[in-house]
This record gives structure tokens, sequence and C-alpha cells, in this order.
């Protein structure tokens, strides 16, 4: 089983968690507070992953990470943060947990972190089952892992079909390089980021009209790299 539980009191950013867990292969148990995620934790013990919100109703998030660490060293547990909480009071309190994703993340951000941890706590990653995204005069195809231009198949190794994934979920968001390392590549690549820029130069050769003035893949200077329409 690939079960999560999520915990976040709040209905709209719990939905929308749990709708991109979903498709991206994952079963989901909701709760909307502390006690009730520790009971959902009792209740279904092959939870393997836990994200956990942090200011709720009853008890915070780093008190229920630490109730469940208490009795499960196993579990990956991952903690929601605000960007308004200081993070150095965050990095301090979670001592526990394995990561956190800082709110507002996008789904492609947020389904990289659970996908690296889920490995890392060894269970097998869910294959993509969402099927298509079209971007003309792009189609991407999750299932197969394939890309097409124009309805022509490019021919894509599975790093640069990861790196226009990535792009094609964060249309018209800059990404850093740093991100798209750690999207792609995973939290525990310890290799240089010019990695980013010798595969996006691969990409480029492959997918733009003209790859000596790129228009897909554009460069923002000093950061990273825009999927730009
Ligand atoms: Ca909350």
């Amino acid at each position: 089983m690939r079960k999560i539980l999520v915990l976040e009191d709040e209905d709209n950013i719990r939905s929308f968690v749990v709708i991109n867990l979903k498709r991206a292969g994952y079963d989901t148990i909701e709760a909307a507070s502390g006690e009730e995620a520790l009971e959902q934790l009792k209740k279904n013990p092959d939870i393997k992953v836990a994200l956990l919100d942090i200011m709720l109703p009853d008890i915070d998030g780093f008190e229920v990470c630490r109730r469940i660490r208490a009795s499960n060293s196993q579990i990956g547990i991952i903690m929601l943060t605000a960007r308004t909480q200081e993070m150095d009071k965050v990095t301090g309190l979670m001592t526990g947990a394995d990561d956190y994703v800082t709110k507002p993340f996008s789904p492609a951000e947020l389904t990289a972190r659970v996908d690296a941890l889920y490995r890392r706590t060894g269970g097998e990653v869910p294959a993509q089952d969402s099927g298509e995204i079209s971007q003309p005069p792009f189609l991407l195809n999750t299932r197969n892992r394939t890309l097409e231009k124009n309805g022509q198949r490019i021919k894509l190794t599975q790093v640069e079909y990861a790196v226009v994934q990535l792009f094609m979920d964060n249309p018209g968001k800059a990404l850093s390089r740093e991100e798209i390392l750690d999207a792609v590549w995973g939290r525990d690549y310890f290799g240089e980021v010019k990695i980013v820029d010798v595969n996006v130069r691969r990409l480029r050769i492959k997918i733009e009209d003209d790859p000596q003035n790129p228009t897909y893949i554009t460069t923002v200077w000093g950061y990273g790299y825009k999927w730009g329409f």
C-alpha cells in the first residue's frame, strides 16, 4: 500500500494536497486535527509518509511529530510550513521530521518531495497515472513518459523527460537551478548544479525551433529557467 497521511485543518489546502497525491498514485488518509491524525496512524500502521501542518486547532504539528516519533522511527515525516513562520524556529523544532515544504507549494514540488521521502523510507514510487499534459505544440504523455512536438515524437532520456515534466507542471514560473536539481535528481544528489545547465542545453537542441534563440525554455539570468510561452 502507498498510504500517506495528510494532516491539515484548512479544507481547501488539504483537498489540494490530496487531489495531487491521488493523481500521483498515492492512497491518502485525511486528518483535520492532531488527535485525529494520531488516531488514523493507530488505525493504519501501514502509512509510510505523513504530511503535518503546524498550526492546528488542538495540538500543534511539532507535538504530533514528537508523539509519532516516540513510537515510530520508520515513517517519513514532512512538515507543511507557512512562509511567515521563522525558519530557524521551524528547523529547530523539527528534529523528528525528515523534510519540510513551504506553503504555497506547486503540485510538482510536493509530489517530488513525497516521492523522494517515500523512496528513502523503503517504499516503491508509484507510476504517474495522470495521463497527458497538453501545451501546444507540446504533448506530454505521463503514462508512457513521452513527449511530442506537433505530433512528432521527440526522443528524450529519462532525466530530460523529468526536466520537461517539471517545466510543464510549472508553466510560466521561474524555477531556480537548485529547485530543478532537487526535483529531478533528488535531494540526495550531491553533484553540481551545472548538470541542470547541461541537460537544458541538450533539451533546447531537441525541442526549440532555434536552439540559439530559445523561446520555450528561457533563461532567467542569475537564477534558473522558465517554461515560457
Ligand atoms: Ca493550519
